[in-house]
């Protein structure tokens, strides 16, 4: 077992009480603990220098020696600004519409499809939701059937038109339905490719500008580190998301993507997926993760 960061800097810093103040020398060990800590957990390497830049500001001068338990003192300076970095608070998303329309996106193999089930049933049953699940994925009839199963798990009516090769007309006419049977929440799941691919982009674009979603949500597997940050950035850049949804953090991922993708996007992470049930799913919390990435 690793000793976690919290107890290597406890030992650290007893070694420097009675010195004083934080000085530029005496910080420096502990600098390069965090930037460990931080590459361990997969945050992004320049991400990691920045942030260890800024903490060194907070801790200098700062009088931590004299508390009884410096290393304590220094990592509660430490988790705070990385879920300052991450946050501070949860992000809502936005269920003003009537409906709401909530259009996911993300690679093939994200979660977009668990995630779009689990979202629904987080609404059904935590808020009173009416939702409406949309198949957009005309590629993979296996993608609908993955749907259709979710869909009745959760008692939640699915929308499909099988046969139907056109994703925006698709959801128009979802939308259409949804408002006719009164149901408050559509949610639009998207196909997914493999790797970022501008028929992708133009697809999921132009559903975008013909539903006008409340909510676009990123969709990224947290286990996929660095690449998560350049898959966000692309989808970013292309539909100017508004939030992001961290999946399979039930893995052994410290999960330093969610520090990366904030700081690279910065866009709200709004949930987590942590597991494959459809009850797996939580609001994010930046002091949760701050705690998890620090070990
Ligand atoms: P999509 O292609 O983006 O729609 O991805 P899917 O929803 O089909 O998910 C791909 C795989 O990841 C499936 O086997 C899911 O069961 C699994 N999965 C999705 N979310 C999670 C999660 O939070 N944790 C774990 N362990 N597996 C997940």
């Amino acid at each position: 077992m690793f000793e976690n960061l919290s107890d290597r800097l406890e030992r650290s810093f007893q070694l420097l009480k009675g010195q004083g103040k934080i000085t530029e020398i005496n910080v420096a060990e502990t600098l390069k603990d965090i930037r460990r800590a931080l590459l361990d957990a997969d945050v992004n390497f320049k991400i990691a220098k920045t942030f260890t830049d800024d903490v060194k500001e907070k801790a200098l001068g700062q009088n931590v020696l004299t508390s009884v338990k410096p290393g304590q003192l220094m990592v509660k300076i430490v988790k705070d600004e990385l879920a300052e970095l991450m946050g501070g608070t949860s992000a809502d998303i936005d269920l003003t519409g009537s409906p709401s329309i909530i259009l996911m996106a993300g690679l093939q193999g994200s979660g977009k499809t668990t995630f779009s089930g689990k979202l629904a049933n987080l609404l059904k049953r935590k808020k009173g939701r009416h939702p409406l699940l949309v198949a957009g994925d005309v590629y993979r009839p296996a993608a609908i059937d993955q749907l259709k199963v979710l869909g009745e798990q959760i008692g939640v009516p699915v929308y499909t038109e099988e046969g139907n090769m056109d994703p925006v007309k698709i959801a128009q006419s979802a939308i259409k339905e949804a408002k006719r049977q009164g149901h408050d929440v559509v949610i639009i799941d998207t196909a997914g490719r493999l790797a970022v691919d501008e028929q992708m982009m133009k697809e999921i674009s132009a559903i975008k500008k013909a539903v006008n979603p409340n909510e676009i949500l990123f969709v990224v597997d947290s286990m996929t580190g660095q690449d998560a940050v350049n898959t966000a950035k692309e989808f970013n850049d292309r539909l100017d998301f508004n939030g992001v949804v961290l999946t399979k953090l039930d893995g052994d991922t410290r999960g330093g993507a969610a520090l990366s993708i904030r700081s690279v996007v910065t866009k709200p992470i709004k949930f987590v997926g942590t597991g494959e049930k459809l009850d797996a799913i939580d609001v994010f919390h930046p002091t949760r993760m701050a705690d998890r990435i620090l070990g």
